[in-house]
């Protein structure tokens, strides 16, 4: 088709989302150009590969698993050869103590003691027996499941941790979404037995040889070699529409070097977005009516940050990752990232750790120095019993704003507001994990962007049912699935 007559689509946002969204739309049809506008200087979103002196660390390990399989279909014809398939080992750290994670039986019976062991079963025949009646919070669903002292052990530190709010805050249907199909019976029969109830025994996930950044490269070359256009440090601040028909963006650019390059604005037929949706409804013009801007601003979103630590000896720890559920430490996850892939680390006789913290924009963390963090992510690793301080030789610190939609007791109802409202847009769509508000990881967030695309060819796919009804989340799967072997599917008690 002749170039000139091809019709923009307008993509928000440059993370797996956005970037399958032009790139499906480029597969199926050649009637659309995609012009992808990326704020930042990296493509990838939250799933982007960052590095310091060629050492290369994830936002959080990113690892590669999903049931879609379009989904596997992409990443396979995106990344072919450097996707590696690498074995899995992870442990919590609970009570000064480490636990093989997902769970093993004499492991957890050793560091747990008979007597607590006892209580647990006690309590959760306490449960089952008298269970709450309204399951509305994260606290109570886990309860009526794993009894209260198992919940104590393994669910509360490590869920406060990551939301910084108390579990009985956090509504019911994040941990339905997160852990639907565990129930207690299925988690001490996969510790006592190994989880011979799966084909998926093999303990390894796939990942793409230079971290997921590098899928997410590769997309945005192909995109731009096939006649579309990602561009970087293009931020979308406003979008315009007429009625119910969006227009155009403004596009405000600047250089490498921070200099502001002054804003363009730019038409389109269809628009597709992943930038958050509080983000968004306050980027229109005119604006949404009142109760949709009114939802929008009861959306909450969890921060994060991770202190990569490059230590001067080899790997100090076997682990991919291990959870840090203690609550006498602050950080909440630790990547190994030569674990992940060897080639992340440039000198096999150094080591990178990432030192994950869950916190809030504005927070003490948050507002933390740079050098502060860095010595307060050493003494941890010390304190853990991980390395010693000495061994710190680099640090290199990247906050996430937005990491975690939270799923609050207003988030549901306000959610509601703002679909019926976008829902009347003829040509604009939200896509991924921000801009539905929903927990996805990249599998689901691309799926959405997918159907987005092919929405725009004719379909009619519901973008904000995916993820609803599936009961699908890798760590807990237990059913047997031939394909599984591509994750490690045991399930867990920890959901984060
Ligand atoms: C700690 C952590 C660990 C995770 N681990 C895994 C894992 O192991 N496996 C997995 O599959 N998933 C994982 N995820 C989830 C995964 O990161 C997300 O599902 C995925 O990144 C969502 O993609 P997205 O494109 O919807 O959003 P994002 O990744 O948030 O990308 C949105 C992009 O839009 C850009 N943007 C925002 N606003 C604008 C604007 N106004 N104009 C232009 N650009 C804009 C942003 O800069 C960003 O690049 C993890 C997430 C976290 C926080």
């Amino acid at each position: 088709m002749d170039k000139s007559s091809q019709s923009t689509v307008v993509v928000i946002g440059g993370g797996p989302a956005g970037l399958t969204a032009a790139y499906e739309l480029q597969k199926r049809s050649d009637a659309y150009k995609p012009v992808v506008f990326e704020g930042s200087s990296l493509v990838g979103g939250i799933a982007r590969t960052e590095s310091h002196k060629g050492y290369r660390f994830d936002i959080g390990g990113h690892r590669f698993f999903t049931k879609v399989p379009e989904v596997e279909e992409m990443w396979q014809e995106v990344l072919g050869d450097d996707f590696i398939t690498r074995p899995r080992q992870s442990r919590i750290y609970y009570r000064g103590r480490y636990f093989d994670y997902p769970l093993k039986i004499f492991n957890a019976l050793t560091n747990i003691g008979a007597y607590e062991s006892m209580r647990i079963i006690v309590s959760y025949l306490k449960w089952q027996v008298r269970p709450y009646k309204n399951e509305e919070s994260f606290e109570e669903w886990v309860i009526n499941r794993f009894g209260g002292r198992l919940y104590m052990h393994f669910f509360r530190s490590y869920t406060e941790k990551v939301w910084g709010i108390n579990p009985k805050e956090i509504r019911a249907d994040w941990a339905a979404q997160r852990i639907k199909n565990l129930s207690l019976f299925k988690a001490i029969w996969n510790a006592i037995s190994g989880a011979n109830d799966t084909t998926s025994l093999i303990e390894e996930f796939q990942y793409p040889r230079l971290g997921p950044g590098m899928m997410w490269e590769k997309t945005q070359d192909l995109i731009d070699q096939n006649g579309g256009d990602v561009q970087m440090r293009s931020e979308v601040t406003k979008v315009y529409r007429d009625g119910n028909h969006v227009t155009a963006v403004d596009v405000r650019r600047w250089s490498e070097a921070g200099e502001d390059l002054g804003t363009e604005r730019v038409e389109g037929e269809h628009f597709i977005n992943s930038m958050a949706l509080r983000d968004l409804i306050h980027a229109f013009d005119p604006p949404p009516p009142p109760e949709v801007v009114e939802a929008a601003n009861k959306l909450k979103y969890r921060d994060f940050l991770i202190v990569t630590l490059v230590l001067d000896q080899a790997d100090p720890f076997p682990d991919n990752w291990i959870y840090i559920h203690s609550p006498q430490v602050k950080v909440g996850r630790i990547q190994n990232f030569s674990a992940w892939s060897p080639e992340m680390v440039p000198d096999p006789n150094t080591a990178s750790i990432g030192m994950e913290y869950f916190c809030q924009k504005g927070d003490g963390l948050w507002n933390s120095t740079d050098a502060e963090l860095r010595e307060l992510a050493g003494q941890e690793l010390e304190e853990l019993g991980l390395s010693t301080h000495e061994h710190v030789v680099d640090a290199a610190i990247i906050r996430q704003p937005k990491a975690y939609p939270v799923y609050d007791g207003e988030y549901q109802e306000a959610l509601t507001v703002i679909k019926g409202w976008i829902e009347t847009l003829d040509n604009f769509q939200t896509v991924g994990r921000n801009g539905l508000h929903r927990y996805n990881n990249q599998d689901h967030s691309m799926l959405s962007a997918m159907f987005a695309a092919r929405n725009i060819l004719g379909a009619k796919h519901d973008l904000w049912s995916v993820n609803v009804e599936r009961s699908y989340h890798e760590e807990f799967q237990v059913k047997k699935d031939s394909d599984s072997s591509k994750a490690s599917s045991r399930p867990s008690v920890i959901a984060a």
